[in-house]
């Protein structure tokens, strides 16, 4: 199988915080990788922009340390190094004052695509957007990349659009959901609209429930502040399992197209039930295996934010009313693996007799690790002792199913080759953003309401025994994670 690698139009990026964690070890080595399989064409170029004051040699010195520890790179990655520092140039600027803003007008070229992307913390976005406007660098295609959060709560996140419509227009503007550049995510829609297998059976009458599962073995990792003050909900669920969600639910959209598909995510989220207390388990984490709990390792002691969420939610639309969609997300879990699993109802009659083994049909999508697919289907198990039946795996890993031939690229860098083609498809609008917090803002405020604290649960186990009852007080169960 040969990649067909289209290179995008020459453009001129500029990172803002190119100096920055998510600018090294997501931006930059993404770019990277574009530009070794020859997507990024030559001349494209990234201009850093940051408060430190460095020459551009000290800046591609500090890029060529972070793409050095890149894991798995390829001979012709190695190769490209050198060639990609060349295209990259560094500006010191001060979201805050003037400095560097003339300097970086100078440095953007005519004839090329624009794209600014906001690698800085959110309280820097007034002064970005308001800096490219006041420096002329805000033409009517120029594109902005923000990264969540989008704010903390519905009021911010309409804040921070009514900024962000202050100067640009919805068509400019990038939000950059990570979850929805990976392969397996797009894939979804690919296996649900490029066959004819699956839509029939793709609605209440057919699916018992789904369960989408968001698992991760590390704690907070440095940004204790930050999520202490968020949690799991606002984390993860408003944005990540939510996009998920959407993109098992939605209906087709007419056409693969950005406000297409947006449209129909968006009918999803404003269809979603609000979520009933007993259908809500939170926890957090205790200390254990050599580990700090996690309110110490937030640095609050006193601290009821939920580093674990088990929730189910209802849809009230016509395809969906009746099967519950079990979300369930958390740290410091017993393995890293995110899936979606659907599973469907039994058949109406079993001409196997009433005692013959039964289990569901289940279809997988796993988006990692080992990203693939998995149907679950009995079959007859093999030999002459009667017709015995067992369910089997019918797995499709991709790595393998793609001969190895076609790496899985990083989310990041489908998202970023997406900005400079100009396709928003795979980027939240903001009347999605604003329909998800509506939907969250009123189960935070409950728990609050009600003064609940977080189950504890083990690091390494998966969440809180509560959350096993939230499926099992339905018949049901968790899928393992492992
Ligand atoms: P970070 O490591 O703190 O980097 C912030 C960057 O902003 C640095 O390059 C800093 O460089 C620059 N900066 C700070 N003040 C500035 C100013 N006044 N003018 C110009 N530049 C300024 O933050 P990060 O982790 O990379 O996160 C960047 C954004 O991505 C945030 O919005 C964050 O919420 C979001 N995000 C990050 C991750 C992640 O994995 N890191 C994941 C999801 C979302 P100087 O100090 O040199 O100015």
């Amino acid at each position: 199988m040969v990649a067909r690698v289209i290179p995008v139009e020459p453009f001129d990026l500029v990172v803002f915080g190119a100096t920055g964690d998510l600018a090294r070890r997501k931006i930059l080595p993404s770019l990277w990788r574009r530009f070794a399989d020859g997507q990024m064409p030559p001349e494209g170029r990234i201009i850093g922009a940051a408060r430190s004051r460095l020459s551009t040699e000290a800046f591609r010195a500090l890029v060529a340390e972070a793409l050095n520890e890149q894991p798995a790179a390829t001979t012709a990655e190695r190769a490209a190094i050198g060639p990609f520092l060349e295209r990259l140039d560094y500006v010191t600027l001060d979201a805050g004052d003037a400095t560097g803003w003339q300097m970086l007008g100078e440095q953007m070229r005519e004839g090329v695509v624009h794209a600014h992307y906001f690698s800085v913390a959110p309280a820097l976005f007034p002064a970005l957007a308001a800096g490219l406007d006041q420096h002329g660098l805000n033409r009517p295609d120029t594109r902005v990349v923000i990264e969540k959060p989008f704010g903390h709560n519905q009021a911010s996140a309409q804040a921070l659009n009514a900024m962000l419509a202050r100067h640009f227009d919805e068509s400019q503007i990038y939000r950059i959901d990570h979850y929805l550049g990976k392969e397996t995510v797009q894939n979804l829609m690919a296996v649900r609209f490029a066959n004819i297998l699956f839509e029939p059976l793709w609605n209440a009458r057919f699916v018992d429930h789904v369960q989408i599962t968001v698992a991760e073995t590390v704690g907070v990792n440095g940004r204790g502040e930050y999520y202490d003050a968020a949690g799991a909900m606002r984390d993860m669920v408003q944005n990540h399992m939510m996009q998920l969600l959407c993109l098992i639910a939605m209906e087709p959209p007419y056409r693969f197209d950005s406000d297409a598909v947006r449209d129909e995510k968006l009918k999803v989220i404003r269809a979603l039930d609000p979520v009933q207390p007993e259908d809500i388990v939170r926890g957090q984490y205790r200390a254990g295996g050599g580990g700090a709990g996690f309110a110490d390792e937030v640095g609050n002691p006193g601290s009821t934010t939920e580093s674990y969420i088990a929730l189910k939610v209802g849809i009230s639309n016509w395809r969906w009313r009746g099967t519950p969609f079990y979300l369930r997300t958390g740290k410091r879990l017993r393995a890293r693996a995110s899936e979606i699993a659907v599973t469907f109802r039994d058949p109406p009659h079993s001409i196997f007799g009433e005692d013959a083994p039964w289990r569901a049909n289940v279809l997988v999508i796993r988006l990692q690790p080992d990203e693939g697919m998995t149907l679950r289907v009995m079959i007859k198990e093999p030999g002459p002792g009667g017709m015995r039946l067992k369910d089997v795996a019918l797995d499709m890993s991709f790595a393998e199913a793609l001969g190895g031939e076609l790496p899985i690229p990083d989310a990041y860098e489908r998202l970023i080759m997406d900005v400079i083609r100009g396709n928003q498809t795979l980027f939240m609008r903001g009347d999605e953003v604003e329909a998800a917090w509506a939907w969250t803002d009123p189960v935070i405020a409950g728990w609050e309401a009600r003064g609940e604290r977080p189950h504890p649960y083990d690091p390494g186990a998966t969440g809180p025994e509560d959350a096993l009852m939230l499926m099992h007080r339905d018949g049901r169960r968790w899928r393992e994670i492992r």
